[in-house]
């Protein structure tokens, strides 16, 4: 028997995944935030989905819904009230906060508004982040966030801090910077939301590449240019799953 058998409480990153699970499992997930003692709301109330690697998947819903929360759950920046949330197949309810953001680091690109650019860090630095964590040699991390900052047309703007940027140039960079590291998942919150429809394009063709790759891509959005690309649907109505008008 195996060590990890013989101890399931200490369950951790390093925990052999189970290899028959998909690569995001939300088993009956509620989260439910207090505002004040007499009045809670239910962002997410009793969830259960598997999202498949490779899946590329657009959330959409009413606003007030869930959406963002439904994707904050999954990029693990997040905790779930009850349920149970296994992340390449492994539980990650016993994951320090330590452990969570080493695995967010290395396996997840987030696009978010929550989830902001670094401040003190050059645009050029916020992009080279992922990469540094990944250990990629330097001159590598050059080639690569070159390349990024070119395709959404920062290139320029690679020794500004992000605070002096639009914040659709700086939704760009965030992109840039999820991309970069190819992320084995990338989430995006309303990622075209701030957008023009050419940097939205640009930023759509990102996408589809990352997925083409083998990412498993999950995208929050009301944009009906994502119909084209998406494989699935996933209508949250109340902090529910809806049925899918299939
Ligand atoms: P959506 O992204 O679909 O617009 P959210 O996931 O942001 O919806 O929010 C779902 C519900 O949870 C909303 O009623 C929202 O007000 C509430 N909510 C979200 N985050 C918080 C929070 N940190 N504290 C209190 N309520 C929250
Ligand atoms: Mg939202």
């Amino acid at each position: 028997m195996s060590w990890w058998r013989r101890d399931p409480s200490s369950a951790k990153v390093d925990t052999p995944p189970d290899p028959n699970m998909p690569v995001i499992r939300l088993e009956h997930i509620s989260k439910v935030f207090e505002a004040n003692t007499d009045e809670e709301t239910r962002a997410l109330d009793d969830v259960s989905v598997d999202i498949h690697r490779g899946e590329y998947v657009a959330v959409s819903g009413p606003s007030g819904c869930g959406k963002s929360t439904f994707l904050s759950m999954i990029g693990l920046l997040d905790t779930p009230t009850s349920g149970r949330y296994w992340l390449n197949g492994r539980p990650t309810d016993r994951l320090s906060a330590t452990e969570r953001s080493k695995v967010r680091n290395l396996d997840v690109g987030l696009v978010f508004q929550s989830f902001n650019l670094i401040g003190d860090m050059t645009v050029y630095e916020n992009v080279e982040y992922p990469l540094s964590i990944r250990g990629i040699p330097a001159a590598e991390r050059r080639t690569r966030v070159d390349a990024a900052l070119e395709r959404v047309g920062l290139t320029a703007r690679a020794k500004h801090r992000p605070g002096n940027l639009s914040g659709g140039q700086q939704q760009l960079v965030a992109v840039a910077r999820a991309i970069t590291g190819r992320p084995a998942i990338l989430l995006a919150d309303e990622p075209t939301g701030n957008l023009d429809s050419k940097a939205g394009e640009a930023l759509m063709h990102m996408f589809n590449e990352l997925h083409a790759g083998g990412a498993t891509v999950c995208v929050v959005t009301h944009d009906p240019r994502w119909e084209q690309q998406v494989q699935r649907h996933i209508h949250l109505f109340d902090g529910r799953l809806a049925d899918s008008p299939s």
